[in-house]
């Protein structure tokens, strides 16, 4: 069967190979989740945003077919929103949001994105492919959420020649070519219920936690292809191979495939934790705010004695309330500070500190008095992650807060609402900022402050299992 390559197919072709095949040649249908949806509706208000914008500058003709199309081109049309390109010969097909009609009598295409960044090279051969149906050496153009637009030329071609070449190779392959397993983009795949009985049966090492999926193949080389045959190997006899040198990494590798194999934990050192008072801290942040920088909406702590009520936050509304939010942030930990003696502000990842970092740029404020206690030498903050990592193996393929503290022989730890998740709360306070009911606006954030609570209950119940582990 002859595939059309599609520019969208690139973002699968990026993330794995796999997926690309299983798309075209065992595409099944999955709902994109809620916060896919609200990416696509976001993304669906900017075009249509771009489309009240370029009406003030031209007469905008919409095409309903490929047909359509080549007729509105061969008119002369100004612009054309919903394009459809086909090229047969070349195998391409493609739906460009704009195409506007340069001096020369060409066609230019654009489309509207949101950000750039998160997508780079999938975009870039989005607007290339565009540019080959085209058959045009005029710069395609992105226009962007923050009113920029970028300009993409011949220096994508390399890239588009890439995918083209790598897909129409990979779609002739008769059976979907070999990968390795990824975690992070294995669990969010609708492919995951065919592929992972196919890794579990063959033991694939690259089922655990820290293994790259090119030191598997260097160790299948040499031997150790399976997870029992990696936790029976010693250190002596694994190799040195890439993402997998030196006796330390070695030894923790070993002891994630017996990990994996016994279902239980090994501990490498004591874990060690900072002395004083603890507070319990996690933010929820939306990465979709209007003007592209990341708005805090919550900044939420457990204070002692770390009853569920002995919870404590700040919340914004919205982004134009961002400074207050964070200036009531520093005032909290002002009032914490005067209260309680050697903080230890206690986080999950690394995330935290970045964003207070980011804010304190962000309104030029590194130099305040608490910003720089903060992230100073004598800094409270405490990545509660760091002793997990740097003393436990155990048997999870992530070490995420929900992977540790949820499974049953860890922390067991269960959240009250079983859906929820930092992309489930960002998909909640978007609906929050566009409910306009007063008692379903309250109900949202009433769930989102419950949420967060939990995630702090959870450090909370993670630094006590830590606790219970070294003692
Ligand atoms: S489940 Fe993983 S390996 Fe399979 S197609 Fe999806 S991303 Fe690729």
């Amino acid at each position: 069967m002859q595939f059309l390559i599609k520019p969208s197919d690139a973002s699968a072709w990026i993330s794995c190979i796999r997926r690309a095949w299983l798309d075209k040649h065992q595409p099944v249908a999955s709902e994109p989740d809620a916060f896919s949806q609200l990416l696509s509706e976001q993304g669906l208000v900017h075009e249509a945003a771009m489309l009240t914008r370029l009406e003030k500058q031209y007469l905008v003709s919409k095409a309903v077919s490929v047909e359509h199309t080549q007729s509105l081109m061969r008119e002369g049309v100004p612009a054309i929103y919903q394009a459809r390109l086909i090229d047969e010969r070349q195998g391409l097909v493609g739906y460009p949001d704009f195409l506007i009609r340069h001096d020369s009598g060409q066609y230019q295409p654009a489309d509207a994105k949101l950000s750039l960044s998160e997508y780079k090279k999938s975009t870039q051969i989005q607007l290339g492919i565009y540019r080959r149906l085209l058959a045009t050496k005029l710069p395609a153009m992105v226009f962007l959420g923050d009113g920029r637009t970028a300009l993409l030329g011949d220096e994508i071609e390399p890239a588009v020649d890439e995918f083209i070449d790598g897909m129409r190779r990979l779609l002739d392959l008769p059976h979907p070519p070999a990968v390795r397993y990824s975690h992070s983009k294995c669990r969010i795949c609708p492919h995951e219920p065919y592929c992972r009985p196919e890794f579990e049966a063959r033991e694939d090492i690259s089922l655990l936690y820290g293994i790259h999926g090119m030191a598997a193949d260097h160790l299948a080389e040499a031997g150790i292809a399976t997870i029992s045959q990696l936790a029976a190997s010693t250190v002596e006899s694994i190799p040195d191979v890439p993402h997998l040198k030196g006796s330390k990494r070695k030894q923790r590798a070993i002891l994630q495939a017996k990990a994996h194999v016994c279902d239980e934990l090994f501990k490498l050192s004591e874990p060690v934790l900072p002395e004083g008072t603890w507070i319990h801290f996690d933010i929820e942040d939306n990465p979709l705010a209007p003007g592209c920088e990341r708005h805090v909406y919550l900044w939420g702590f457990l204070l002692p004695p770390y009853a569920r009520n002995d919870f404590d936050y700040v919340w914004t509304d919205i982004e134009s309330s961002d400074y207050d939010g964070w200036i009531g942030f520093l005032q909290k930990l002002d009032r914490y500070r005067a209260q309680h003696s050697r903080i230890v502000l206690a986080h999950y990842s690394n995330h935290e500190r970045a964003t207070i970092r980011k804010y304190a740029e962000r309104y030029d404020m590194l130099q305040h008095a608490t910003v720089a206690w903060l992230l100073g030498d004598e800094s409270p903050l405490f990545d509660i992650q760091k002793p997990v990592l740097d003393n436990l193996v155990l048997p999870l393929q992530g070490y995420g807060l929900k992977d540790i503290c949820k499974h049953s022989k860890l922390v067991d730890f269960q959240w009250e609402n079983a859906e929820s998740g930092s992309q489930w709360s960002v998909v909640q306070f978007n609906r929050f900022r566009r409910e306009t009911d007063l008692t379903e606006k309250q109900r949202l954030k009433t769930e989102i402050i419950g949420y967060n609570r939990d995630d702090v209950i959870a450090t909370r119940k993670l630094e006590e299992w830590l606790r219970r582990l070294s003692g």
